[in-house]
């Protein structure tokens, strides 16, 4: 089913959020930025974004690149 699979992708969304230096969990991390890199040259219609996080525990601080689809933003 559909809403199956929607909440396996937001289980990986989070585990892939943990601190990769002290493995904390997402409810210590915070997000200081997100910069906006542009659009993705092998699939257009996708825009690419670069997440900063921090992790209030180990105070470690690193960046993640997230592919957005152009559909999910409101362009009417
Ligand atoms: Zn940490």
């Amino acid at each position: 089913m559909h809403n199956g699979f929607i909440l396996y992708l937001i289980i990986i969304g989070n585990q892939s959020s943990k601190c990769p230096k002290c493995k904390a969990n997402y409810f210590s991390i915070t997000k200081t930025k997100e910069d906006y890199l542009g659009n993705d040259f092998a699939n257009p219609k996708k825009h690419i974004f670069r997440n900063y996080y921090r992790c209030r525990k180990c105070n470690h601080e690193w960046a993640k690149d997230i592919y957005r689809s152009k559909n999910n933003q409101h362009q009417f």
